[in-house]
């Protein structure tokens, strides 16, 4: 059985110099324990979009990471949440933005694709849709996290004082995942509660097809994390594979050009992770860190904070 499965937590890291050693552990565990879910369904033949799905809940549910519980707050206080799900095989795609309420975002996307003739649906709709496919929901207090709450006031703060908020922790995050199943087919997952303050009803890459999320077997699939209006503007996600298509790159190349050359120039800060259908991965990230780790049929489980 081949595959190949790749995850990421966000581009937005903890400062090196902020990192507790207990920290440092809770973050790798989460990391390892999204490619756990996702490998399951890899190594027993299910297909790449299941394994997408199952490794963004697993970063969905975990508090440290900026997607489902643990997203940050908009400057108002409160919880939006943007997902998108893409299979490469039929290019069928699914997204949300703004949600608040299912307890994985990603799985609403993919109720989204599955249950409708649409790509992206938001409100009050997107929510019934969810509802009807029996999803989870949950409450303020169950998404609540007290450091991303202290992470809005120190940014409003700074905001008032006219000072530049340069944390990128506290600016950023999101988690995604590419795989690649036994049957050479990719797909491409992504989950995002935004950035700290931002503006309400902001929608950032995330659920936009092409900017933070793309998969097509015939190229790639990929994942994005970090300034999403720049991700957008550049339609990063779909860059890669239209490097890949047009100019023949591997995906290693064709990521590293878009995120070194498209977007770091532009204050995209930010990286992607990106698989074709070989299983040939690309992490590349042009910030501190990004939270990312892979697994496949003949590589270890590994996973890596900063460079
Ligand atoms: N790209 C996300 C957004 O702009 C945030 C991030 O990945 O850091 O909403």
């Amino acid at each position: 059985m081949t595959y190949a499965l790749a995850v990421h937590g966000g581009a937005g890291t903890i400062l090196k110099s902020n990192l507790t050693p207990e920290l440092e552990v809770a973050y790798h565990a989460g990391l390892a324990r999204a490619l756990e879910a996702g490998e399951a369904v890899l190594k027993n033949g299910g297909d790449a979009l299941d394994a997408v799905t199952a490794a963004v809940c697993a970063l969905e549910d975990e508090p440290l990471f900026n997607a489902g519980r643990g997203a940050v707050f908009t400057s108002d206080g409160k919880q939006e949440m943007d997902s998108a799900v893409m299979d490469g095989a039929s290019r069928r795609a699914g997204a949300v933005a703004g949600l608040f309420g299912p307890r994985n975002p990603i799985l609403a996307a993919r109720a989204i694709m599955e249950r409708t003739d649409h790509v992206m649906l938001i409100g009050e709709n997107a929510l019934r849709i969810a509802r009807d496919a029996g999803l989870t929901f949950e409450d303020e207090a169950y998404f609540f996290t007290q450091a991303r709450w202290d992470a809005l006031q120190n940014t409003l703060d700074m905001r008032a004082k006219g000072e530049e908020d340069d944390d990128p922790a506290r600016r950023h995050g999101t988690v995604g995942a590419v795989a690649c199943d036994a049957n050479g087919h990719v797909a491409a997952a992504t989950s995002t509660g935004g950035m700290t303050a931002k503006a309400p009803g902001r929608v950032g890459d995330t659920p936009v097809i092409g900017a933070g999320t793309f998969a097509d077997d015939a190229t790639c699939a990929v994942s994005g994390t970090g300034h999403g209006e720049i991700f957008t503007r550049w339609t990063a996600a779909a860059e890669i594979g239209a490097r890949m298509r047009h100019l023949g790159e591997p995906v290693t190349t064709a990521a590293e050009h878009v995120v070194m050359h498209d977007l770091a120039p532009n204050d995209g800060s930010g990286g992607v992770i990106a698989i074709d259908a070989q299983g040939r991965i690309g992490m590349p990230f042009n910030c501190e860190g990004m939270y990312r780790g892979m697994v496949g049929h003949d590589t270890p489980l590994s996973t890596f904070i900063y460079r």
